[in-house]
């Protein structure tokens, strides 16, 4: 369907003419074939030997070298098998018996938004409230008088204090600047911005969201879900999308941890642009796939009248650049308690979040009509579509959706996908995976998390959080990933896209603090890497094109320090990309 053509099955460096030729021609038949046998198979740009190859293919075959050539893979085998295709410009990747896995595919990432927040104000992870203070101060040293200040986001369940910072906290580190904490669906602010904004005590709560007030009625500078109400004073982005060398960059610190393919989870249409241009200047180096945000006032109309902005050839595209699927956001997030859940947040988690209620159960930000409308209109129109959603009963509302667009017309062939589906559970596996629907998941939550959820939340809600084996067990195909939105560094980013780390967390079910909380969820690092590698090549329907080493599949590989099969589970973490080569081409080097 899509690309390039697909080279031979099994193309072989030395064709056999003695196997069929009748015995008393075997001498002149080699006689005449050894001269041309240098011009009967062109060399390959690149090869690897002496490697473990883990090929991920259907058998889970390990072999022991391989060749590239034209962008895709023409030999899998051994290195005898291998050394006929080298010529005199072939690269040569001598492994040393390291391990060789194919490229990881990342699916789930916000590129486009760590470039622009890294061009504009590179992101720092703050781990408690006086930092974040200081942080406030120095900003407002260098911010013209009223000039707004953006903090890099910040959940409260990652601040020491584990709460968000008063209004009066940040009024002592900036009087007179309006300051806004961004924790995405919830956002503290201080005096000044409420001033700015025009938000009093008369001001009623916009819809879906909520201003937080104290008992006299008085806004504590909490807002929930009430982003739109302060979007005009956003400053962090550029209106003409990221500089096209951060998104490059960003790129480039993937590839340094042994991705070749991307998801960009939420795109608009001048994000999409961005990819395009960056392809056409040939500076794309990964492969890159782009998930479009619905903008809709969640009508069928509305979301025609979307789908008639999406450029002509969107869907089309080449191995290195596609659009992919159709995106809607359902609910919150679970470190802001806005997740929709089926039991109420409860008395810890109202602490945490600055809860009015501790019954609060979260919200829908889409209502069910509205996200049907969406997702019918899209499903007629033959898109894939995946909904955002975080909280059990969010998911049930999303299946809800889905089940009924299935009604009118099998959903199967699309794949529909939940995003995130962080609460696990076997009701919603069956639904799922009745469907044929995908979960696109991410351990790192569990890891960063687990632990403070395990306090708010009870151990008992936090044992099926990121509940890999639920899934599996249910028959729901699943894709690993991290839900990258700031910073550049693997580890520390928000959220850490080491691939590494997340199947780390997958197959130990470890969290930051060492502690393991559902056991019976970990996964094998067999199924780990194919999470990261063909399950997540059948996210966007490129299975039979990448996600593991098969002659014919896009010869994209990673050559690992350790052996990621192997290797005691703790260091699973520790392990870097030696290489990483993208369609024969070398991306990433390590430096020694
Ligand atoms: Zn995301």
């Amino acid at each position: 369907m899509r690309g390039m053509p697909r080279v031979q099955q099994g193309a072989r460096p030395h064709p056999s003419p003695r196997a069929r030729a009748p015995r008393g021609w075997v001498i002149p038949a080699l006689l005449i074939a050894l001269p041309l046998l240098p011009y009967a198979q062109a060399p390959a740009d690149l090869v690897v030997l002496n490697g473990k190859v883990v090929t991920v293919d259907p058998s889970s075959r390990i072999a022991g070298a391989l060749a590239v050539r034209d962008g895709v893979f023409v030999a899998v085998g051994k290195d005898t098998d291998i050394t006929p295709f080298i010529g005199a410009r072939t690269r040569v990747i001598r492994a040393g018996g390291r391990t060789v896995v194919p490229g990881l595919i990342e699916s789930h990432v916000h590129a486009l938004g760590v470039a622009e927040g890294e061009a504009f104000q590179p992101y720092v992870s703050l781990q408690d409230i006086p930092s974040l203070q200081a942080w406030v101060r120095r900003r407002a040293a260098t911010t013209p008088d009223g000039g707004w200040i953006w903090t890099p986001r910040t959940f409260p369940p990652r601040l020491s204090e584990r709460r968000f910072p008063t209004r009066g906290e940040l009024d002592a580190a900036a009087p007179e600047h309006p300051v806004v904490v961004d924790g995405a669906y919830a956002l503290a602010v201080n005096s000044a911005a409420l001033r700015a904004a025009g938000i009093t005590p008369a001001t009623p709560n916009p819809a879906g969201g909520v201003i937080v007030r104290d008992a006299a009625g008085e806004p504590t500078g909490l807002l929930r879900n009430v982003g739109a109400l302060l979007s005009r004073f956003e400053t962090r982005t550029g209106k003409d999308g990221p500089p096209l060398e951060w998104l490059a960059r960003v790129h480039q610190s993937y590839a340094a941890v042994g991705i070749t393919s991307i998801v960009e989870r939420a795109a608009s249409v001048e994000g999409y642009r961005a990819y395009e241009q960056l392809h056409a200047q040939s500076r794309l180096r990964l492969r890159a796939v782009v998930t479009l945000l619905v903008q809709s006032d969640g009508t069928e109309d509305g979301t025609e009248q979307f789908l008639r902005t999406v450029p002509a050839g969107f869907r089309a595209g080449d191995d290195q650049l596609k659009g992919g699927a159709l995106k809607v956001f359902a609910d919150g997030g679970i470190l802001s308690g806005t997740a929709f859940m089926r039991q109420p947040w409860g008395e810890a988690a109202a602490a945490l979040y600055g809860l009015a209620n501790p019954d609060d159960r979260g919200f829908l930000t889409l209502s069910p009509d509205k996200m049907l409308a969406i997702v019918r209109t899209a499903h007629r129109h033959g898109w894939q579509a995946c909904a955002h959603v975080t909280g059990d009963a969010g998911v049930d509302a999303v299946l809800d959706a889905f089940e009924a667009a299935n009604r009118e017309a099998p959903i199967r062939p699309r794949r529909f996908t939940l995003i995130h589906a962080d609460f696990a559970n076997a009701a919603a596996a069956r639904r799922a995976a009745a469907l044929g629907v995908i979960v696109d998941t991410q351990p790192a939550w569990y890891y960063k998390d687990g632990d403070v959820l395990a306090e708010v939340l009870g151990e008992a809600r936090v044992r099926t959080l990121i509940g890999l084996r639920e899934w599996v067990n249910g028959g729901v195909r699943v894709v690993l990933n991290s839900d990258h939105m700031f910073g550049l560094d693997p580890n520390t980013s928000l959220n850490p896209f080491n691939p590494f780390l997340t199947m780390y967390v997958a197959v130990t079910r470890r969290s930051e603090r060492g502690r393991v909380i559902g056991p019976e969820q970990a996964i094998t690092r067999d199924e780990a890497l194919r999470m990261m590698t063909i399950d997540a090549a059948y996210l966007t329907f490129d299975e039979t094109r990448k996600g593991s080493i098969e002659v014919g599949k896009l010869g994209d590989l990673v050559v690992l320090s350790d052996d990621l099969l192997t290797v005691p589970a703790e260091q699973i973490r520790d392990i870097v990309p030696e290489t990483t080569v993208v369609g024969g081409r070398v991306v990433y080097e390590r430096s020694r």
